[in-house]
């Protein structure tokens, strides 16, 4: 009968899973990871801007770097002069399980108890793990951290094309295009020849299925003049709109702790940035009852600030799904034409409340006049939402 003791165990083999490992290894933790190891590395072809990396323990593994990237819309061309960097999936994974002592139990992680002192994990493979402390890493569809369903989600097809794009920076949209329920090109080279092309959806209830989005995707390349073997290779499906978890008594970090940003689906950054900070909530309240080291890493990651900032982000993201492609469109390359401080600060992990409300607030100045008109009609039906977290009255979404 397999029985693991541990100071630590951590649920999932991602980014958020290794990172907060890491971290619990450099305090002299014992550490399990459970969770299915897959040799190749991560999945994603991740993408983030060069300053939220730098210094973190990816940083090596950034495999491609331009000084910014272009958002096209029918509208124009928004040029983000902010330095952007690709990570090599593989030597990120390598470079992470390369530094880690812990035991891997290479498993699916069905559930957890908590038994007065300890936590005890189980496995698909009947296997338990006892530990002091757990975490669930397990991503979009946590085992042990309760979220209500997204009714919005980003959708995503990646390939990887063959051909010569002449693209000397990345795309982070192109955004033209003709469909009602509207997709954007997302781009990132990987040398002359080679390039990494993502169909996705901003952020929708009602996105197109996978099929459409590759036709959509093969179409749309075809229109570039970009011909030759498409290998397809990442799909994606994030909730987008779920609002936070229910802080629990199993802390949740990655996704499963509700780091995608609302609005672009981005996490990694926040992972970067959290990691240490969660451990360190963790490492600080080791001789305490598990609930409350629960609530102490839970609030690490999601000070109060930064809840209602999600929550006021969660409402515009909203209010951006349900418009239509060309309103889509407009709000884009308005929200985009601000100020560069106010943009890194709304799209960047962790804002804080003043900062989202300020830049809200500024896009809205910056709308037409109808869609001034739209975000008012849906302030006034339904201002719960957004006064709540406005005025601070409710912490979560
Ligand atoms: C295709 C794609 C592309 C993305 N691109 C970017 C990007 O460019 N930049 C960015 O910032 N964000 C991106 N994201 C969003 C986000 O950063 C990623 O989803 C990221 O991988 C989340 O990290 P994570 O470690 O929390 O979860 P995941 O990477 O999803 O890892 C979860 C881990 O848990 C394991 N697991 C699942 N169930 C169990 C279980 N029951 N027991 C044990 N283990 C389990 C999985 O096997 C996996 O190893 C992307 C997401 C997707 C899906």
């Amino acid at each position: 009968m397999f029985n693991l003791e541990t100071d630590i165990a951590i649920l999932g083999t991602g980014p958020a899973a290794l990172l907060c490992a890491l971290e619990a290894e450099r305090r002299g933790r014992s550490v399990a990871v459970v969770g299915p190891v897959r040799p190749g590395g991560f999945v994603p072809t991740y993408g983030l801007f060069h300053d939220q990396v730098v210094g973190t323990p990816l940083a090596p593994a950034v495999s491609g770097h331009w000084d910014g990237v272009d958002v096209h819309t029918d509208e124009g061309t928004v040029a983000l002069e902010r330095a952007y960097v690709r990570l090599d999936s593989t030597s990120a994974a390598a470079l992470l399980w390369g530094q880690l002592a812990a035991r891997v139990v290479d498993a699916f992680a069905t559930g957890v108890d908590l038994q007065t002192d300890r936590y005890v994990v189980h496995t698909r493979a009947g296997q338990t793990i006892q530990a002091h402390r757990v975490i669930d890493a397990t991503g979009h569809q946590p085992v042990a951290v309760e979220r209500v369903p997204a009714r919005r989600v980003q959708l995503a097809l990646g390939a990887t094309l063959e051909a010569r794009h002449g693209l000397d920076r990345p795309l982070l949209m192109d955004f033209r295009g003709e469909d009602e329920v509207p997709t954007f090109l997302y781009a990132l080279p990987l040398d002359a020849d080679r390039v990494f092309v993502e169909e996705t959806t901003l952020i929708s209830e009602h996105p197109p299925p996978s099929a459409e989005l590759e036709s959509r995707l093969r179409a749309r390349l075809a229109r570039m003049g970009w011909t030759g073997p498409l290998l397809v290779n990442e799909r994606c499906r994030i909730p987008m709109d779920a609002g936070l978890p229910d802080f629990g008594v199993v802390p949740g970090f990655g996704a499963a702790g509700g780091l995608v940003h609302p609005a672009t689906g981005y996490q990694l950054a926040a992972a970067l940035n959290l990691a240490g900070p969660f451990v360190a909530a963790l490492d600080a309240t080791w001789d305490q009852s598990a609930e409350d080291a629960a609530q102490a890493m839970w609030t690490a990651i999601w000070p109060t600030s930064a809840r209602r900032a999600h929550a006021l982000q969660t409402w515009g993201a909203r209010f951006v799904a349900d418009l239509g492609r060309s309103d889509q469109a407009a709000f884009l390359s308005s929200f985009l034409a601000l100020p560069r401080r106010h943009v890194d600060a709304y799209l960047g992990p962790q804002a804080s409340v003043g900062s989202v409300a300020g830049t809200m607030l500024r896009a809205f100045a910056a709308l037409p006049f109808h869609l001034q008109r739209s975000v008012t009609r849906r302030a006034l039906t339904r201002p719960t939402p957004l006064v709540r977290p406005l005025l601070g009255l409710q912490e979560a979404t």
